[in-house]
């Protein structure tokens, strides 16, 4: 059996060699490092995929958060409302641009920002709602939508788990997340969904004047070259990053496919197993199963986690602690949140392997391991 990984980028490498190999020579003999062709070309294929009118292609998914924060002008002080149960860089930036983190709890079925908790937290400071679609889950977006618009906030999708996911209305209407909110983030990183091999982020909107803004912002506050009209950054996309990610955007659609399939297996080994509880698939979205999470419940995580380990097989806990809880938000008062489901998660958590090259006997041996240990 080939050696069991999280995520198996070799073997994935390996189908599509070919095509990445030649485009990352052609790179190299333009010579066009920066801001080459393929940068422009992969920004218009992923906004025409993702129905988003504009894709501004960044360094990596924190910048594309940041980006946005700023680009919405976004001044110290002002409060924005995001789930704790996140990997870092979403609430990270927050604190970098001296914006207050208003943590919130998580649905306990989807993983994702609680709309209820949303409404209770919002106060006149209010700005912006930062709704993660964790795991590859999107949150209910309909709903946070409509709060919202009723509220005036800003929508700031952190998508950097779950691109090419579907969301659909209650009234039928299908999109992708990403495209749903204000704006959003995503992340290349080579283990996300579309990752490249390197760092990579991008972001989208819908929002002509905003989009303007974010690719400003991402340029030194640059209107014209050398006019610098705001305070930025300098974050870009490569071209051999954006030549790579043209290739693999092409069989994103199938990877998640794959993904689904390593998903419905093993939800197919562990439905009604009374120790674990496998992912909720929301009616309003499709799970694109960046992570494949189990709850566990009587079960000694940490033995589990040296079991697998044993038995070959890699295990992740995403996330041991919750940004609420972490030194770097005692000073924005952290401390003093009470995020019951948020704890009651992280206590209970734990992500197998899965990725788009899963070997049937791999496959198999994981659901193994598993059962020999819970049973
Ligand atoms: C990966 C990730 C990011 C950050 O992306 P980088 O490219 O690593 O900067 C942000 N938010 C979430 C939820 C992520 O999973």
């Amino acid at each position: 059996m080939r050696s069991i990984q999280m995520v198996d980028l070799v073997l994935q490498y390996e189908k599509i060699r070919t095509e990445v190999d030649a485009a990352v020579l052609g790179v190299m003999e333009s010579a066009a490092f920066i801001g080459g062709p393929q940068v422009q070309s992969f920004a218009a294929a992923l906004a025409s995929y993702n129905g988003s009118k504009h894709v501004i292609p960044c360094a990596n998914g924190t910048d594309a958060l940041q980006i946005a924060m700023m680009a919405l002008g976004l001044e110290p002080g002002d409060e924005v409302i995001t789930p704790s149960f996140t990997y870092i860089a979403t609430t990270e930036v927050m604190a970098l641009l001296r914006l207050k983190p208003v943590f919130v709890d998580v649905d306990p079925k989807t993983f994702c920002i609680d709309v209820d908790a949303i409404e209770k937290a919002i106060t006149p400071k209010t700005k912006a709602i930062v709704p993660v679609h964790l795991y590859g889950q999107a949150a209910n977006m309909e709903a946070i939508m409509k709060i919202a618009t009723a509220h005036n906030l800003h929508v700031i999708e952190d998508n950097a788990q779950a691109i090419g996911s579907d969301y659909y209305y209650a009234d039928g209407k299908t999109v992708k997340t990403g495209s749903i909110g204000t704006v959003s983030g995503t992340s290349f990183f080579p283990s996300k969904n579309l990752g490249c091999y390197g760092d990579g982020g991008a972001i989208m909107t819908n929002d002509d004047a905003l989009a303007a803004q974010l690719r400003m912002v991402a340029n030194h506050g640059q209107s014209k070259r050398y006019y610098h009209d705001v305070v930025g950054c300098n974050s870009r996309l490569d071209t051999i990053q954006a030549a790579i990610l043209e290739i693999k955007l092409k069989h994103l659609d199938e990877y998640i496919a794959a993904r689904i399939a390593v998903a419905d297996a093993y939800d197919a080994a562990f439905a009604g197993h009374p120790k674990l509880t496998t992912p909720f698939r929301a009616a309003y979205g499709k799970h694109v199963f960046h992570q494949y999470t189990l709850l566990l419940e009587g079960v000694d995580r940490a033995a589990l986690v040296e079991h697998l380990a044993k038995e070959g097989v890699p295990s992740m806990i995403y996330y041991p602690v919750p940004a609420h809880r972490q030194k770097m938000f005692a000073a924005f008062g952290g401390a003093d949140y009470d995020l019951p489901v948020t704890d009651w998660l992280t206590g209970r958590v734990i992500s197998l392997p899965i990725h788009t090259e899963m070997q049937e006997d791999q496959l198999q041996h994981i659901i193994a391991s598993v059962l020999d240990f819970v049973n």
